[in-house]
């Protein structure tokens, strides 16, 4: 491994340790906002966003390699059938999956990475057994109560009514696996969200999660 910013020794002894990234999965019924807090925070360079794969259509304005990796359906199955996904999920009638491979090889490297998920992805990336991805790991939950959720989906204009509905039926579902997380952040404004949100994402990458670079 190269050597980098974030590789060191604990003493004058042999062994030399990776400080890695932190790894903070974001989950939270559609509307709680948690993209954008992630997009944010990217920008403010605290984390870098994991792209998905996904097989749902681009909305206007989203770009392939930015928003996320469009794949056909075949091409999806295929990259299951290789293990190439850390986790993978049907969501609202489409398929979204996280690559492994990009999620280690950055929290190697000292970056913070934050993964916008739902609740099956989540239970998913929480029970894998990957050392890195164990050490890096932490979770958070965005609540956001029904009315408000539902004025949000309408107001974003982005989605069918029938997409709406769909959506909000599943919020239910996701907001009852609210304790499987470690962090619950309940929704007030945009600013207070992301105050809290960015203390977190700091807060979090002052842990000590070391691992041994022969390991790696
Ligand atoms: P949207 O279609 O609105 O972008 O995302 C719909 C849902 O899919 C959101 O709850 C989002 O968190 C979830 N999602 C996005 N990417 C992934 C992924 O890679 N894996 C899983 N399990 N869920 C994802």
């Amino acid at each position: 491994m190269k050597k980098s910013a974030n590789k060191f020794k604990t003493s004058n002894k042999e062994t030399s340790y990776v400080h890695l990234g932190s790894l903070l999965v974001v989950s939270g019924p559609s509307g709680s906002g948690k993209t954008t807090l992630c997009r944010r925070a990217t920008e403010a360079g605290l984390c870098q966003y994991s792209i998905s794969c996904t097989t749902r259509d681009p909305r206007p304005g989203e770009e392939d390699g930015r928003d996320y990796h469009f794949l056909s359906m075949p091409e999806f199955e295929r990259r299951v059938a290789q293990g190439e996904f850390l986790e993978h999920a049907l969501v609202h009638g489409n398929r979204y999956g996280t690559l492994k491979a990009d999620i280690v090889n950055m929290l190697c490297k000292g970056i913070n990475v934050v993964m916008d998920i739902d609740v099956q992805g989540a239970d998913q990336v929480r029970s894998c057994d990957n050392e890195t991805i164990k050490q890096a790991y932490a979770d958070l939950f965005i609540h956001v109560p029904l009315k408000e959720l539902e004025a949000r989906l309408c107001n974003r204009e982005t989605d069918s009514e029938e997409i709406i509905r769909q959506r909000l039926n599943n919020a239910a579902g996701e907001m009852a696996r609210l304790t499987s997380y470690e962090f619950l952040l309940v929704s007030a404004d945009r600013e207070t969200d992301y105050t809290r949100f960015s203390a977190l994402l700091t807060t979090l990458s002052l842990r000590t999660k070391l691992i041994d670079s022969k390991t790696l």
